[in-house]
């Protein structure tokens, strides 16, 4: 089950407040120096990572001479704005003494529900990774506090391993993995290693449906794997608190508590998108379009003859063979508005036609169910 992890090529790690703080208190320079290095390692393996990371809030109380977390949500909010530029400033020295570039990337739950900027969100990660860049992602807590409130980047990390199709989600943590019990409590309670995330058992394990919800506890990385494991995703919970803990989960060894996902990143992404979409308009295409996705390549504008509808980018449209026939579904990279204006036209000439040039295809065989 671990070889999984081990062969995972596209990586979402996050890390929580406590693994890149002082107790809370300030960031803990030597803990980032730490993941940079672990993460340029497993970088100049080939692999490509997201980290997702907290600790604005501790880093902004330090800045801002506070002792105690602060108790409105307005001052954790601007204890955060203060703290990330901290946060951001550390893991860009920390990734330069590997060579690797950072990109700060702050993110709503709201951002990634919107269609538009779900495209937008995951076109600029994917460029990021293509690019050997290493993103570093947190909620953007001036305009949301859901992971103030509850997770602690908990979800947020699900999300961003939905967004890219991540093969593996690894949340780092201070505790060891899920038990079958609480451990301070029960002694009895033993480390899971490894289970179908879609198994009920663990959420009542983590402290059930019905328990407050404590920030960033067992409950809230439980239900991110369900939610990462819903794009095809494993996840991992673990304690990085040991020597190269994310190395070596990386590398597959039999630490914490692996939680897997049962369908294969694109599968469950085909499958959401045949599920979930509400069809905003048609394309209509030529023959030599429809042979085309047939054989599993996207769709060009120079392929579609006519436009029916007025959708926005993003939106799911339906992908027509010229008798009418519903071939494909998909997400639009080009407004309706646009679409009209490129349709029979070759991409190299998308520019010249809008006066600017988003993506080079109009729906991306990824983005896109073959009916
Ligand atoms: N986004 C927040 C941060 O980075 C979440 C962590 C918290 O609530 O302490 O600080």
């Amino acid at each position: 089950m671990r070889r999984r992890i081990a062969e995972a090529k596209r990586l979402v790690v996050k890390v929580g407040s406590a693994l890149v703080t002082n107790g809370g208190q300030g960031l803990a320079p030597d803990a980032i120096a730490g993941w940079a290095r672990q993460i340029a390692r497993l970088r100049a393996e080939g692999r490509e990572i997201a980290l997702v990371s907290s600790g604005a809030i501790a880093a902004g109380m330090q800045r801002l001479g506070l002792a105690t977390r602060p108790q409105t949500m307005h001052e954790l909010q601007a204890a955060a704005a203060v703290g990330q530029m901290g946060l951001a400033q550390t893991y860009e020295s920390c990734f330069s003494e590997h060579g690797l570039v950072t990109a700060q990337v702050l993110l709503t739950h709201e951002d990634l529900a919107d269609r538009k900027r779900y495209l937008n969100a995951r076109s600029t990660l994917v460029t990021l990774l293509e690019l050997g860049v290493v993103p570093v992602i947190n909620e953007n807590d001036t305009v949301v506090t859901d992971e103030i409130k509850f997770g602690d980047n908990d979800t947020l990390g699900a999300l961003v391993a939905n967004l890219i199709e991540a093969d593996a989600l690894i949340i780092l943590t201070d505790q060891d993995g899920l038990f079958s019990a609480d451990p301070r409590s029960n002694p009895g309670a033993r480390l899971i290693s490894a289970g179908r995330a879609d198994d009920a058992s663990f959420e009542a394990m983590a402290g059930g449906a019905g328990s407050s919800i404590a920030k960033g506890g067992m409950i809230t990385k439980v239900r991110a794997a369900q939610r990462a494991a819903r794009s095809g995703a494993h996840t991992l919970i673990a304690s990085g608190r040991e020597a190269d803990a994310l190395l070596r989960l990386a590398h597959g060894e039999e630490v914490g508590t692996l939680l897997y996902a049962t369908a294969t990143p694109l599968a469950a992404r085909k499958q959401w998108l045949a599920d979930h979409l509400q069809l905003a308009g048609s394309l209509h295409l030529d023959a030599g379009a429809v042979r085309a996705l047939q054989e599993g390549r996207s769709l060009l504008p120079i392929g579609v003859v006519a436009v029916d509808g007025d959708f926005e980018r993003g939106a799911a449209v339906a992908c027509r063979s010229p008798g009418g026939k519903e071939v494909a579904r998909g997400l639009v990279n080009y407004s309706a508005n646009e679409a009209r204006r490129i349709a029979r036209h070759p991409t190299s000439e998308i520019e010249a036609i809008l006066g600017y040039f988003d993506e080079d295809v109009l729906v991306h065989r990824d983005n896109m169910v073959l009916l």
